[in-house]
């Protein structure tokens, strides 16, 4: 596909929201060219991108299209790929984070540092644990976006609230491979081509989370765990996948532990095309999977990743050492299994259609 080419979003409906690749990543929301006139959303109930109703589109548009990172993939670079084991060293971090609190303790350095303004992260609402997107600027809301969520959240449109609505000149952005692959993306696309506003003076640090898959919020909230387990969703406080188990708290009670083969069912379309586990293009990725219980895995990526890991290491943020060989290998595993898992998926699909 060349840039080119007219596209709209028309297209960008046929070829990749009803074809069950879409990730949900925000990447188009957050480009689209009448961003501010509110013209393209997030439609969270039926989990797609949508259109004002009975808008049309400036037939010269099409920047949605152009920045989706499931209609062209953005360039890999090589980059670096330094393991380790962290645990965090802030008692407030440690108390509400899940694993060893890597994320937050490196942003809470960030932020301290004023080497970032702000932090796009997802926090969960109380009540219903739907996701919600939030742009934080201090420590308290910082400690709030803690913990993995498994219902997918359209980070990418963070970026554009950062810079519209709160003005932020640096912002750390976290999320999904996806997100980090939908904000390579928009990077490659540019300013003055096909994307509206300059993101690319904004986002200095990428933290990217392992993922391997996201699920529908209506199917495995309100279907597996209320109608089937009966369970309350408001005494919920954490939920964590770890060694392919889900686990359910209230507190210190485990509500539910269950393999997740029971909710493969409610994985998202969008995530069984997905190829990328550890968030290539991020400056630093961070997991659970090959480190013990209460550890974070990060990976180092690039140099200004390196430069803020070793920062928060300094400072006394938080603690790491180098990932151990089986560690090493357990995460490769895992990467190689979801680029082979994705290209399977998309074989199939094609083969079907
Ligand atoms: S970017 Fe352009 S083509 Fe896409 S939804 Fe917005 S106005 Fe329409
Ligand atoms: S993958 Fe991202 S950019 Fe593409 S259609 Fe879905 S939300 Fe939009
Ligand atoms: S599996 Fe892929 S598409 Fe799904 S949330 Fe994770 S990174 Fe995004």
């Amino acid at each position: 596909m060349e840039i080119g080419e007219k596209r709209d979003f028309g297209d960008l409906v046929r070829e990749v929201i009803d074809k069950g690749k879409c990730a949900l990543c925000g990447g188009c929301v957050a480009t689209c060219r009448l961003l501010d006139h509110g013209y393209l959303s997030m439609d969270l109930e039926d989990e797609r991108p949508v259109i004002k109703e009975g808008q049309q589109c400036p037939p010269d548009c099409g920047y949605c299209y152009y920045q989706c990172p499931r209609v062209q993939k953005p360039e890999l670079k090589q980059g670096l790929e330094e393991m380790y084991e962290v645990v965090t060293r802030d008692d407030e971090i440690k108390a509400v984070c899940q694993d060893g609190g890597a994320v937050t303790s490196i942003l809470a350095y960030a932020l301290d540092e004023s080497i970032v303004e702000g932090c796009i992260g997802v926090v969960l609402s109380d009540k219903d644990w739907k996701p919600e997107v939030r742009v934080v600027m201090d420590r308290a809301s910082l400690l709030k976006t803690a913990g993995s969520k498994y219902t997918p959240a359209a980070t990418l449109t963070g970026v554009a609230d950062a810079i519209l609505d709160y003005d932020l000149w640096s912002i750390a952005l976290v999320g999904t491979p996806c997100q980090m692959s939908s904000y390579a993306r928009m990077l490659e696309v540019g300013r003055d081509t096909h994307n509206a506003h300059n993101f690319s003076s904004h986002v200095r640090l990428r933290i990217g989370l392992f993922c391997m898959g996201s699920y529908n919020y209506e199917k495995l909230i309100n279907e597996f765990l209320t109608a089937r387990h009966g369970i309350n969703i408001e005494e919920v406080t954490r939920m964590q996948i770890s060694e392919n188990v889900l686990h359910v708290y209230s507190g210190a009670e485990e509500l539910l532990s269950t393999g997740i083969s029971e909710i493969d069912a409610y994985k998202r379309d969008g995530c069984r095309v997905c190829e990328d586990f550890s968030a290539m293009f991020s400056d630093i990725s961070v997991g659970n999977s090959g480190t013990p219980e209460g550890k974070s895995s990060v990976i180092v990526r690039t140099d200004f990743g390196k430069e803020v890991f070793e920062g928060a290491l300094e400072r006394g943020y938080i603690e790491a050492k180098p990932m151990d060989t089986s560690g090493i290998e357990q995460i490769h595993k895992l990467m190689k299994a979801k680029k082979e898992s994705g290209i399977a998926e998309k074989e199939r699909r094609k083969r079907k259609s």
